[in-house]
């Protein structure tokens, strides 16, 4: 009952006008947080990946080959290899970035971004943190959200591939 109601009010969260702290999102989550210290991804990611990821670099629209990528599979966290979308809940938004309907439950947690002049809801992954990209509430019914996503902050793997152990 009680993770029900947290799920419930994760899905709201797009609507809400001020956010909770990261914290109570990502007890409700049953994926531990891995104690890494953030620089330590350095020499595990690509330059470009590790921008992204732990200095909240967005990707130039259009870059990413993930764009194109209409196969059956799973989307994971290109740090920690977490899964976080399905590619069933993969749509064309067409933004030039990697867009879904919705994440795998319990395996993003948010945080609000004042980046810009308006506030937008910033997701990463539960476990090591990582930047993934914002949510947005314009996308396709019935959810209505835009899970807009950084390609280089995901690998995409194949469905029949095994998934890779979580890294640590
Ligand atoms: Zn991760």
């Amino acid at each position: 009952m009680k993770r029900r109601t947290l799920l419930q009010g994760m899905a709201l969260l797009p609507t809400l006008p001020l956010l909770a702290s990261r914290a109570p999102l990502s007890q409700a989550a049953t994926v531990v947080p891995l104690d890494k210290a953030h620089s330590e991804w350095r020499e595990l990611l690509s330059p470009e990946a590790y921008a992204v990821l732990f200095e909240e670099d967005t990707e130039r629209p259009g870059s990413s080959p993930l764009n194109q990528e209409k196969r059956a599979g799973t989307y994971i966290c290109a740090a920690c290899y977490l899964p976080l979308f399905d590619s069933q809940d993969k749509y064309e938004s067409g933004t030039g970035w990697p867009s879904f309907t919705q994440a795998i439950a319990g395996h993003t947690a948010f945080k609000r971004d004042f980046k810009l002049i308006f506030p937008r809801t910033e997701y990463h992954c539960a476990r090591c943190e990582g930047h993934q990209g914002h949510l947005f509430n314009d996308g396709p019914p019935p959810r209505g959200e835009r899970w807009c996503n950084n390609g280089v902050a995901l690998r995409f793997i194949p469905q029949g591939e095994a998934l890779p152990a979580l890294r640590s």
